[in-house]
């Protein structure tokens, strides 16, 4: 418990690394969440590192994406590419001079080698190794060269990668702070890429070790994903002679199927939540209860009492299954917590570029039918279906209830929800028909607001208007 003493001596600093590769995906708020109510809960810092070094799958505009949803969901960071900061520059790509110093000083150390091995050996090695049916690894060639051999190489400029040299017939213990002692072999643990051909280094080197110790990073929060890697880190940090930060790869998020939320399934993208109508909120809600446990068995807790309470050692290693239906249920809930004001606000913002929304919300009977509208909520986009009449045709006996309904409702003389029902009673009863052909005459659906309330805010001119169209 040595690295767990150190570390919290420390100044607290946590980070998020997300790889500008297209729109920021919902599992980076989730490793978000955690970094930064740790460090607010410790009065620690917060910081963004983009880690753009794979060249091929960058984004040009990923990154400022990844800074508006972080500001959306309140995950402001206080070091960052945007913001600067002692520990800078924060953005990979600059950082290329650094990675090489340190590759080359782990190679100086004995910790790593220079390989020279060609694109065409290693698919020869990999075919050979599969039809044998042994795992796919590099066989360690170039890691015995001598030193005159490595320096003609090097002097004659042939292409090269640093690999690091792990150690032979090991048993590797590495500690995950939520999962305890994890034991590898570390025969079976590839010499891995530092440095590639083209001067860029992989994640190993780059993120997990060199930055992490330069910006002094004292808690790792990671996705499960990277928990195989840990060994490589943890050696590469023992050639370095450097102190570790803990680990702690937070469990996957999965779908209902048990598969892994994937970018193919649309609500991994923050973004798709946005267009829906989540409230940020809701969402940080949901997402705490993946890793964590509220201490009195609470399922709705705010972000403020979370950070009173989040530790990161109550990381659980296991996630529940990530549900939509549930995190709309929490987002509903979230909705009906919500002042009239601040729903109106929400609901302007959502719909500011839909004149017919906006119109309903600007209307003098807005605040009585958000009203109604609030307790049937479960995202602000399910508002436009409650109080915007969709486009149907009525068949011949809807036409005669819409009649028979104008026909009475105009004879009302106190015009309120009781009367209005009384006669909606008398046309069901005359028709003999069910209540959702009502809906049906004035909404053009199934279902909606309740209507004696609704046409009772509209009042006897509008709702005659409506059945006459
Ligand atoms: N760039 C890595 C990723 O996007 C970061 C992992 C980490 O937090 O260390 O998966």
């Amino acid at each position: 418990m040595q690295g767990m003493d150190d570390q919290l001596n420390k100044k607290v600093r946590v980070r998020v690394a997300p790889s500008p590769t297209g729109y920021p995906h919902i599992g980076t708020i989730y490793q978000a969440l955690f970094d930064y109510s740790f460090a607010k809960k410790n009065s620690g810092t917060f910081f963004v590192r983009i880690e753009d070094t794979d060249r091929a799958r960058f984004v040009a505009d990923a990154e400022e994406k990844i800074y508006s949803a972080l500001d959306w969901f309140g995950l402001t960071e206080e070091e960052s590419p945007r913001k600067g900061g002692p520990f800078g520059p924060y953005r990979q790509s600059e950082r290329l001079d650094i990675y090489n110093k340190y590759a080359k000083e782990l190679v100086k150390k004995g910790g790593a080698y220079y390989c020279f091995c060609t694109k065409e050996r290693l698919a020869a090695l990999h075919e050979k190794q599969q039809k044998e049916k042994k795992p796919t690894m590099y066989d360690k060639f170039c890691r015995n060269l001598p030193k005159e051999e490595v320096e003609e190489k090097l002097k004659k400029g042939d292409s090269f990668v640093i690999r690091l040299k792990i150690p032979e017939n090991e048993d590797i213990v590495v500690r995950d702070e939520i999962r305890g002692e994890i034991h590898f072999d570390s025969n079976l643990i590839e010499d891995t890429i530092l440095l590639k051909a083209d001067g860029y280094p992989t994640y190993h080197l780059a993120s997990s070790v060199v930055d992490d110790h330069l910006m002094e990073t004292t808690h790792v929060v990671r996705g499960e994903e990277w928990l195989p890697s840990l060994p490589k880190h943890i050696i590469a940090y023992n050639y370095f002679g450097w102190k570790k930060p803990l680990f702690y790869h937070t469990p996957i998020l999965r779908n209902p199927d048990k598969s892994k939320l994937s970018k193919r399934q649309g609500h991994t993208s923050v973004s798709w939540y946005m267009e829906e109508g989540f409230l940020p909120n809701a969402i940080l809600n949901y997402l705490a209860l993946m890793a964590w446990s509220h201490p009195q068995g609470k399922e709705i807790f705010s972000l403020e009492e979370f950070i009173s309470l989040v530790d990161l050692k109550d990381l659980k290693p296991v996630a529940p299954i990530f549900d939509l239906e549930k995190l709309k249920w929490m987002n509903g809930e979230y909705i009906r917590m919500m002042n009239d004001k601040g729903l109106m606000i929400k609901l302007k913002e959502f719909y500011k570029n839909d004149p017919g929304v906006l119109k309903v919300l600007n209307s003098q009977e807005s605040d009585k039918i958000l009203g109604l509208a609030q307790s049937r909520l479960r995202t602000l986009k399910d508002f436009k279906d409650l109080v915007i009449p969709a486009e149907a045709e009525l068949s011949a006996p809807e036409k005669e209830v819409a009649n028979s309904l104008k026909e009475k409702l105009e004879k009302i003389t106190e015009w309120n929800k009781d009367s209005i029902l009384i006669v909606m009673r008398e046309v069901l009863s005359e028709k003999k028909t069910k209540g959702s052909i009502l809906y049906k005459v004035f909404t053009g659906r199934e279902k909606g607001l309740p209507l004696p309330e609704t046409l009772e805010i509209f009042g006897k001119e509008k709702a005659i208007n409506i059945l006459s169209k």
